[in-house]
């Protein structure tokens, strides 16, 4: 139990591949701040170093100023390497993280040495020890570091500080005060740093967690949307043949003959029906009837290729065109072509009465749009050509009518 509970104090619960990521988190966060707090160091220290520069030689003479002296130009010193170091490696935190792991361990573990070694000193006249309470609760407060690292850190130092303190100082009541302040100090600094640490690895799995439900919002999105796009083909296309289905066509008829009416354009519609097609389903099976379709349909694309025009599946075997733009003589010379194609692709059709081959018939009406005409006044033209089409079969009739009073 007490090795699980020790154990929690330093484990996370975070696997490799996130750990990484988080390290590069929370480094980039550390090079930063170390940027920031480098910088001010060097000020800071310049500053010192001025000051004692001011004093007279005998004063830099008296051992403590001395040593002060000198451990704000090894300050000075660090801080310039420390700069130049996280300069050079700070910009590219991923490929370097391992580099910049160390550096920071041991940017920290020279702070704080350089806390107790100032700290040290001044037992040697004012015995203060504020230089290293302060410097073990900014490093933890100012930089993420891990627990155990922040452990390793700690006690060693810490441990050199509690050994030296008696050699520096002589008070053994100020001995002891200093003692239990410092090691409180320490404890303090680690639980402080424990808890940063804790809530950054919060922070970041609920930001993972978030990205994660977005990318997956996304992805559903995505295939709703291709759902979606396939529904709505489904919806207006015929599936055997992939031509827009009756209740599409008449959606967009009403629309091309709103436009031919506004401009008084004319439109011709080419109704068509299989011959004797029951027979040949009855003959040759529902499966060939299909293939049979198929290919009129086929045909009937490759012939009528205008953007503008619109093939629609109208019924069973029943096909429909409409062609905007082109009058009534053209749509019949279209309606013949297309006739005689069908006729020339020879499907044999041993069930009709009219031919060996399947043949199909067609209807062709042409209206230009007016205000008391509707698209339907156009199928039924085309339609009642088709009815008088279907007398013969095999036969194209067309009937013009320019309008309808
Ligand atoms: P007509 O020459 O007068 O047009 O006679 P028809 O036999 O072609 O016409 P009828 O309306 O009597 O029969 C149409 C047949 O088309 C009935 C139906 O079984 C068949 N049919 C309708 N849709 C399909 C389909 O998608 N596939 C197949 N294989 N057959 C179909
Ligand atoms: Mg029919
Ligand atoms: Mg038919």
């Amino acid at each position: 139990m007490g090795k699980n509970y020790l154990g929690e104090w330093f484990n996370f619960d975070l696997n490799e591949e996130t750990k990484q990521e988080f390290d590069v988190n929370i480094y980039r966060l550390n090079v930063i701040r170390a940027k920031a707090i480098l910088k001010l160091l060097l000020v800071v220290d310049l500053a010192l170093i001025f000051y004692y520069s001011m004093l007279r030689t005998v004063d830099l003479d008296k051992t403590p100023v001395k040593y002060f002296y000198m451990m704000s130009l090894f300050m000075l010193v660090l801080s310039v390497l420390f700069l130049l170091l996280i300069y050079n490696y700070g910009n590219k935190v991923t490929d370097n993280l391992s580099k910049l792991k160390v550096i920071g361990f041991f940017y920290i573990f020279s702070i704080l040495t350089w806390c107790m070694a100032v700290t040290l000193l001044y037992q040697l006249t004012s015995g203060d020890v504020a230089v290293y309470i302060t410097g073990t609760l900014a490093i933890s407060i100012l930089s993420i570091i891990h627990p155990f690292k922040m452990i390793l850190l700690l006690i060693p130092i810490h441990s050199i500080f509690l050994i030296l303190l008696p050699r520096f100082q002589t008070s053994s009541n100020r001995l002891f005060e200093n003692a239990i302040i410092t090691t409180v100090s320490i404890i303090v600094s680690f639980i402080i740093s424990r808890e940063f640490y804790k809530s950054k690895i919060e922070d970041f799995k609920i930001k993972k967690s978030f990205k994660e439900q977005n990318i997956q919002l996304t992805r559903a999105n995505l295939e709703l949307e291709k759902v979606n796009h396939k529904l709505e083909q489904l919806s207006y296309t015929d599936s055997l043949t992939g031509l827009l289905n009756r209740r599409k066509f008449n959606e967009v008829m009403q629309m091309e003959w709103e436009r031919c009416r506004r401009y008084g354009i004319q439109i011709s519609l080419i109704m068509i029906d299989i011959d004797y097609y029951k027979n040949f389903n009855d003959l040759y099976g529902h499966q060939a009837g299909d293939e049979c379709i198929t290919r009129i349909t086929y045909t009937i694309s490759h012939l009528v290729r205008r953007s503008s025009d619109i093939i629609a599946r109208y019924g069973g075997e029943e096909f429909v065109i409409a062609l905007p733009h082109i009058t009534g003589d053209k749509a019949y010379e279209i309606a013949e072509n297309i006739r005689e194609s069908i006729e020339a692709l020879k499907i044999p059709h041993e069930a009709s009465l009219v031919s060996e081959y399947v043949t199909i018939s067609l209807g062709v009406g042409t209206l230009t749009p007016e205000a008391n005409l509707t698209y339907n006044d156009l199928i039924e033209s085309a339609d009642s050509a088709l009815y008088r089409a279907k007398v013969k079969r095999n036969h194209t009739v067309s009937l013009e009518m320019q309008k309808i009073v």
